[in-house]
């Protein structure tokens, strides 16, 4: 096959997932989006069903039961995903970014039979248990404690604002593997697979969020929970470096995501703008109106071609820290401004639930707070300039 023959053969594939996740998010889960949203969960059998369509699996090679999707396909279907709903979005980018992500780049041929192909076919949800209360961007601060003791591994400590951590089968949890009297920092953590039903795992207080209402947010508590040597998920004290590397490839994800709320606040208010009427005529009819929708509508098509240029770069084993961060910042701010015209556009009633952009207001603002804060992002971009 020639190269430009294979690259047909991509597009065709890409389009065709891409079809389908826009499908399955209009019929199946934007109707829902609202009620979710004020119900603060979404039913589980959303997900399963996004599990039989391999959406659980995508990045997974086939070898280990996923889509083996590429990086640009990967983010187009969370950006259809989050475009509908952006809860269920950070559900899936979760659970496939950092949980399977890291399974797979770190973990041993038994580790990846026993636990990533189950979560690969969307059979078990997974979770990522990195932040604490007292440690959020300096990550290297946490302080739950693995212990050796005997054979084994005992896990202490509480996990702070955990996506899908009462819902998720099995959490990717970062301890520290030095010990309280020799602290060695970042080179002081290991990561750990801790399926949810070990003795001593359970989720602590659901948070009651601004946005993003209808994913699950817990705290992580462990006391004494007791894992084999088989549970450590690469080299002892990397658990740092390999969490920041997987990352990289969720800020791209989030970056999708934010691109999807962007999409929407603009989609709507293109159609508002036409519906509404004042002073005898349609609202977009006024240059203030217009000025906006395309101003909304150039900085979502600089951020898609942003976040699509960074997925082929990682595509293209290219991709540096710093271009996922751009992508994530770019994005991030992007969908809060277009989320805010858009609530402008609506007047009044933007400001009310019972229209949507009163909630993509609301999810936008966390994409510019998870996977590191956009003063992180700012921190590792500036970093790359003198690297
Ligand atoms: C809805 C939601 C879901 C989440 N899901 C997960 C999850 O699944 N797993 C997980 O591990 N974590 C998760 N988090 C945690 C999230 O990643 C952290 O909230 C985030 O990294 C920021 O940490 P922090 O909240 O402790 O803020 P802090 O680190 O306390 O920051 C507070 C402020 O100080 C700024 N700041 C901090 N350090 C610096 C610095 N060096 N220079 C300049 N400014 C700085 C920050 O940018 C921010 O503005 C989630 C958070 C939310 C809100």
């Amino acid at each position: 096959m020639t190269t430009l023959e294979l690259a047909d053969q991509i597009g065709e594939e890409r389009a065709a997932v891409v079809s389908l996740a826009r499908e399955f998010a209009r019929r199946e889960i934007a109707p829902h989006a609202a009620e979710w949203d004020r119900h603060k969960e979404h039913p589980r059998e959303v997900i399963t069903k996004l599990g039989e369509l391999g959406f659980l699996g995508m990045r997974v090679p086939q070898q280990y039961d996923g889509l083996g999707l590429d990086a640009l396909t990967y983010i187009m279907v969370l950006e259809e995903i989050a475009a509908a709903d952006a809860s269920i979005a950070i559900t899936l980018g979760v659970h496939n970014s950092l949980t399977c992500g890291m399974l797979l780049e770190r973990g041993t041929e038994e580790q990846k039979e026993r636990w990533l192909k189950p979560l690969a076919r969307g059979e078990k949800l997974g979770a990522f248990a990195m932040s604490e209360p007292e440690s959020g961007s300096d990550a290297a601060g946490l302080q739950t404690q693995a212990a050796k003791v005997g054979g084994k591994w005992v896990l202490n400590g509480t996990k702070g604002w955990v996506t899908n951590g009462d819902r998720a089968d099995l959490f990717i949890v970062l301890a520290r593997t030095d010990t309280p009297e020799e602290r060695r920092g970042s080179r002081g953590i290991s990561a750990f697979i801790v399926p949810a039903d070990t003795p001593g795992v359970e989720p602590g207080k659901a948070e009651d969020k601004m946005g993003l209402r209808a994913s699950r947010t817990t705290q992580l508590l462990l006391r004494d929970v007791e894992l084999g040597s088989e549970h450590l998920l690469g080299e002892e004290n990397r658990g740092l470096h390999y969490a920041l590397h997987a990352l990289d490839r969720g800020r791209l994800g989030v970056a999708a995501q934010a691109l999807g709320i962007a999409r929407a606040a603009l989609e709507h208010a293109v159609a508002y703008a036409a519906e509404r009427q004042q002073f005898g005529r349609p609202i977009k009819d006024f240059q203030a109106i217009q000025f906006k929708l395309a101003d909304m509508a150039t900085r979502v098509s600089a951020a898609r071609a942003l976040v699509h240029d960074v997925a082929r770069k990682l595509d293209r084993g290219m991709m540096k820290s710093a271009d996922a961060s751009m992508a994530k910042l770019f994005a991030s701010e992007t969908a809060m401004w277009v989320a805010t015209q858009a609530v402008q556009i609506f007047g009044g009633y933007g400001y009310m639930r019972e229209y949507p952009v009163e909630r993509l207001f609301r999810d936008a603002k966390v994409t510019e707070i998870y996977e590191g804060t956009s003063e992180v992002q700012r921190i590792v971009i500036a970093r790359g300039l003198y690297a």
